[in-house]
């Protein structure tokens, strides 16, 4: 069985494979480590349990995910020997790693040594990994970046217009983010084409609370919108996306603000939930806007204003776009979303067909007209196969970009937490 963790800071979520990634056996999600209110949601199949507890630390989280995977009510594995692999999720591999990579000690210290490119991340993955050490020994550990997509994007793009040794010195440029799923997507989008990924040029738009925007060339990351950090790019649930650094100079110097509550606004408070005053969440937001919200309104024209501008940017950075390709929670569930963003793009052949985009991720998920020059889809992401699928191309000896095309792997049951 093949174990993926995606250890957070205050969450831990699991999903177990099957050996030949066929199933997923188990899935669950850990939540509020270290608040008094933890909770545990486990599935197997179409079974779920909510459980309420409180969980101190990561080590109990694990530990309370080891009892969930050993109990024999489930039947999901009888002893911690049965987990063959473990894939984890890595928030950040800096420059260092650009693709996944069989842990051992010098891994380790890497991982360690990119910490402060994210602090809350990074520290939470060690742990997740040294945990997982710990209750499988002998099993092999695989890391997974969202960063290594991403280190493709040549120097020109990802290099911004300051000092050369400060950029040098401490590694100050453009990393980028969501890069497995924007991996993922992409492979899928070539497959569900019938398109060798080669000879391609798309956008995916990986729309959830994090938002990213990606130019895939040849199945590269050529530009994305993400930066050093993970709050440049498009507006977000509650990050601000590009926005003209002296406005922290101004704030800090002539408002009298302290840098850690502009931190806190840039990060909390802004995006999505800054614009509309009311929530972060998409759903809410386009519902108040059809009520009449005015402030909605105007938080869902900032947010697909920004996302057609970057993918017209993108185009023409590749010289032309085959496909556009929606993903994550908005992008995949959002018909009205995808229809703005969409409309005005016909000069670049993105043109939809209403009935299509209405039923997508029911229906076809190739939402385009017939008359439309470029592809328009909706892809539903699944980071955590995609960990899978290197874990066990890692694990074999087999080199990560040799992945078998995931078309030919048959897909998990898609319930709510195994499909995210
Ligand atoms: P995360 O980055 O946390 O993984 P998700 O990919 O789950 O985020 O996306 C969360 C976003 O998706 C939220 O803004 C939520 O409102 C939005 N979303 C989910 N379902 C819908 C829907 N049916 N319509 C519009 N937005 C949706």
């Amino acid at each position: 069985m093949i174990l993926i963790i995606n250890c957070g800071s205050s969450s831990l979520k699991y999903q177990l494979y099957t050996p030949d990634l066929a199933h997923v056996a188990a899935s669950g999600m850990i939540a509020k480590i270290g608040e008094p209110e933890g909770y545990i949601d486990h599935f197997v199949g179409h079974r779920g349990e909510h459980h309420r507890c409180p969980v101190p630390d990561h080590r109990a989280a694990f530990a309370l995910m080891m009892e969930y995977l050993l109990s024999p009510e489930y039947h999901v594995i009888e002893c911690p020997g049965a987990i063959t692999a473990i894939g984890h999720r890595a928030v950040h591999g800096g420059s260092v790693f650009v693709e996944s990579v069989l842990v051992d000690d010098a891994v380790l210290q890497a991982l360690r040594d990119c910490a402060a490119f994210a602090p809350l991340h990074n520290p939470c993955n060690i742990i997740g990994i040294e945990e997982a050490q710990r209750l499988f020994p002998g099993a092999p550990n695989v890391v997974v970046f969202d960063t290594a997509f991403h280190q493709t994007v040549p120097e020109h793009a990802h290099l911004y217009a300051l000092p050369h040794s400060l950029s040098e010195d401490y590694g100050l440029r453009r990393y980028g983010f969501h890069g497995t799923s924007c991996r993922y997507v992409s492979q899928r989008a070539a497959e569900l084409l019938n398109r060798p990924l080669e000879k391609l040029s798309m956008v995916v738009c990986h729309l959830g609370n994090g938002v990213t925007l990606d130019a895939i060339k040849g199945g590269q990351s050529v530009d994305t919108s993400i930066g050093f950090g993970t709050f440049s790019g498009v507006p977000m649930g509650t990050r601000a996306g590009d926005f003209d650094p002296a406005i922290i100079f101004h704030l800090v110097n002539e408002r009298g603000m302290r840098l850690e509550e502009v931190e806190e606004i840039c990060y909390k408070k802004s995006g999505l939930l800054g614009l509309s005053g009311l929530s972060n969440d998409m759903r809410e937001v386009t519902d108040a806007a059809a009520a009449g919200n005015k402030r909605c309104q105007l938080a869902v024209d900032v947010f697909v204003y920004h996302i057609r501008k970057t993918i017209g940017a993108y185009a023409a950075v590749m010289g032309g776009l085959d496909a556009l390709v929606f993903t994550a929670g908005i992008g995949e569930n959002s018909a009205e979303i995808r229809a703005r963003v969409c409309e005005g793009l016909g000069f670049l052949g993105i043109e939809i067909d209403p009935r299509a985009n209405a039923v997508a991720g029911k229906g076809p998920p190739n939402i385009s007209a017939v008359t439309a020059r470029a592809a328009t889809l909706v892809v539903p992401t699944d980071e955590e196969r995609m960990i899978a699928l290197d874990t066990v191309a890692l694990t074999e000896g087999l080199p990560v970009r040799q992945v078998p095309p995931v078309a030919k792997v048959c897909h998990a049951e898609a319930h709510g937490l195994a499909a995210r």
